[in-house]
């Protein structure tokens, strides 16, 4: 019987464990902390009975995902909820926009001609998305089932995002396109940062952005929970540090950043493959706040109370100039801040009328100034949005960019999405390689988010990579 070993049990350690295991692949994951998920876990940060989500918490991009669908997960207890509004936007004074998984109702609320603009540019890739997603979620240098579809979809995503959102003339319909684009981490002012952004989007309208019932973790739990009904067995508390530690496998699974799979891979790794891993970038990092509040946030936007995910950071330019101070280095005064509300869709997240509030700021990577300043300007920003905001706060947690290196190894400098996306990464990650999951040695693939597709709890990296595994078998 064939056997594999997968080092850490993020989602798509967990996927690609699956994905083996459903071939008939005898599995052991080892993961090196007490508890399994890597990203996509959930706990009492701050009060005894608030869930919080310790990394992800809004799923679109689990919801969308062929692999994930394509496994009943639902009887091993994942269940999403959609919140009544999936994103808004908030500006000053007041005003705003909000994204819903209808396009139609996103346009008719947007000003005039703008309601219009967006459903041109995002209504024909929306109509296709089904037929699109493998494409998307699969290496880029790979031939795609639909070009001409793929080509119509990612040509909008070429400008820098300070030029695409031009097509849009009203601060509420460019900072909608904004907070979107911000999910990338890279200044606005480069080629194809518009593109992540994009892709966000038509999975919003496709798929709405659920959160999972019970936390993230649910995802894990389902994950783990059918992996353990295929046969294979988890073991938590070992941290592999060299292949040679493993006992022997014919395929071994790495869910591990590329500078990490350099040293577990050590001299083995053919020196070509070594140098682009260690050259391999890491992107800005994140700030992360966890607050419980009594009686959810006073936005001023009304409706950012009904929102699942709020974007802060105001206009177009103002997140585009945030985003490039990140990138140079610099601490911004007014950062782009995503807040996740998951507890609207999720009651249960909740003790009483004290709520689970999730904010992480983007920051300069591996910033390590003052966890007090840094959750100062989160609570302001959000202040801005919600006057108020602040008389609510019961308590909180921060969580600084060494943090999230303490708590996963592959948060390098507090980069949460697993490298920089610049072009050159966006199509060769983390190498330059028609099979960019293989490491060069025999049996040792790569399966991590620094992998093709790319960041998000989809799984896609590791179901990708147990099918170039079984196919060299
Ligand atoms: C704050 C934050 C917010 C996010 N928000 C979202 C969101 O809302 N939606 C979304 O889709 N995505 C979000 N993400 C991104 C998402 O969590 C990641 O894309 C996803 O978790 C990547 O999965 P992975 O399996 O590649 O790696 P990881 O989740 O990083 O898992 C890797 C695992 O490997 C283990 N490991 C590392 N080194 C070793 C070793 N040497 N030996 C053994 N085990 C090891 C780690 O402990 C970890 O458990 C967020 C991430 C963070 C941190």
């Amino acid at each position: 019987m064939t056997n594999a070993i997968v080092v850490g049990s993020g989602p798509n350690g967990l996927s690609a464990a699956v994905a083996l295991a459903r071939e008939g692949v005898s599995v052991t994951v080892l993961e090196a902390r007490d508890r399994i998920g890597g990203g996509t876990r959930s706990g009492e940060l701050t009060v005894p009975g608030v869930l919080h989500d310790e990394c992800s918490g809004i799923h679109p991009a689990g919801a969308a995902s062929p692999f994930f669908n394509s496994l009943d997960l639902e009887s091993h207890g994942l269940r999403w909820r959609w919140p009544e509004i999936d994103c808004t936007h908030p500006q000053d004074g007041g005003t705003g926009a909000s994204l819903h998984r209808s396009i139609s109702r996103t346009a008719e609320e947007l000003p005039a001609p703008d309601g219009a603009r967006w459903k041109r540019l995002f209504g024909p890739t929306v109509a296709g998305f089904d037929e699109l997603l493998p494409s998307i979620m699969a290496p880029v240098l790979q031939v795609p089932k639909h070009p001409l579809r793929l080509a119509r979809f990612g040509a909008p995503g070429l400008p820098p995002a300070t030029l695409s959102g031009r097509l849009f003339r009203s601060p509420e319909a460019r900072g909608l396109f904004a907070g979107n684009v911000a999910h990338a981490f890279y200044p606005f002012n480069r080629p194809l940062t518009a593109s992540l952004g994009m892709g966000i989007i038509a999975m919003g309208h496709s798929f709405g952005w659920p959160v999972a019932e019970g936390g993230s973790q649910a995802i894990t739990s389902a994950l783990a929970s059918l992996l353990r009904s295929l046969g294979g067995t988890i073991t938590t508390g070992v941290e592999v540090t060299s292949l040679a530690s493993l006992p022997p496998a014919d395929i071994v699974m790495l869910d591990l950043a590329p500078r990490v799979a350099a040293s577990v891979c050590g001299d083995r790794l053919p020196a070509r493959v070594r140098r682009g891993y260690l050259r391999y970038k890491q992107g800005p990092a994140a700030f992360k706040v966890d607050y419980a509040v009594r009686g959810g946030v006073p936005w001023s936007y009304e409706p950012s109370r009904h929102a699942g995910t709020v974007h802060l950071g105001g206009t177009l330019a103002q997140i585009a100039s945030a985003e490039a101070e990140c990138a140079r280095g610099v601490l911004p005064s007014s950062p782009f801040v995503l807040v996740g509300q998951q507890y609207l869709a999720d009651p249960a997240r909740s003790a009483g009328d004290v709520h689970p509030l999730y904010a992480y700021a983007h920051v300069p990577h591996g910033w390590s100034g003052s966890e007090s300043e840094a959750t100062e300007l989160v609570t302001r920003q959000i202040e801005r949005f919600a006057p108020g905001f602040r008389d609510t706060i019961v308590a909180s947690v921060s969580t600084s960019p060494s943090s999230f290196e303490s708590y996963n190894a592959n948060y390098i400098g507090g980069d949460i999405v697993g490298g920089l996306n610049n072009p050159l990464q966006l199509v060769a990650r983390p190498r330059l390689s028609l099979n960019p999951y293989s490491t060069g040695i025999k049996g040792v693939y790569l399966c991590s988010q620094s992998a093709p597709p790319g960041a998000g709890v989809h799984g896609m990296c590791g179901y990708n990579a147990a099918q170039a595994a079984l196919s060299s078998l």
